[in-house]
């Protein structure tokens, strides 16, 4: 049986973004300073994080590990809609078999 969870997906988004932001707390609060909303922290202009990097205030290893954490979030997120789209068609396929059996 398949059950559908809408949810789900907005559950699994607000953890990740959330452990981020408990793990790096201090690149959290500098992000809240960055023009941009959905700044990357990698190339935006106006990126407060990048700012802070480049004079120092923040530690070059720690912003590493910041993005490299970011892009396996990113990632997982990715995968995570891949299987839940197979599992929809895998949903649909079952339903268009068990109407055929019927009609049989
Ligand atoms: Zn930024």
């Amino acid at each position: 049986m398949i059950i559908d969870t809408p949810g789900m997906r907005e559950l699994g988004n607000i953890s990740i973004t959330e452990g981020l932001d408990k793990t790096f707390d201090e690149i959290a609060d500098l992000a809240t300073n960055c023009k941009f909303t959905d700044c990357t922290h990698t190339v935006e202009k106006g990126c407060a994080v990048i700012e802070a990097l480049e004079n120092g205030e923040l530690d070059n290893e720690r912003y590493g590990n910041f993005i490299k954490l970011k892009k396996e979030s990113a990632y997982y997120e990715r995968t995570y809609l891949e299987k839940r789209k197979k599992e929809k068609e895998f949903g649909k396929l079952i339903k268009s078999v068990l109407k055929h059996n019927k009609r049989n």
